[in-house]
């Protein structure tokens, strides 16, 4: 089963789209595309709980 996570589900307006085999792969994917694509080094908890409730099964 692949798991996906569009970005713009957390980020308003951002077409970035992550994917993976587990839910861990698939914040890994997240935190490397949130790094690169908002600057954003640290993800805090609040967002992190936001990320995993975006994560849907494709
Ligand atoms: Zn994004």
């Amino acid at each position: 089963m692949t798991l996906e996570l569009r970005c713009g589900d957390v980020v308003t307006g951002c077409e970035g789209v992550v994917s993976g085999n587990t839910e861990e792969e698939v914040l890994t994917a997240a935190a490397a595309h949130a790094a690169e694509a908002h600057d954003l080094t640290t993800i805090d908890p609040a967002t992190e709980r936001a990320l995993v409730a975006a994560i849907h099964p494709v």
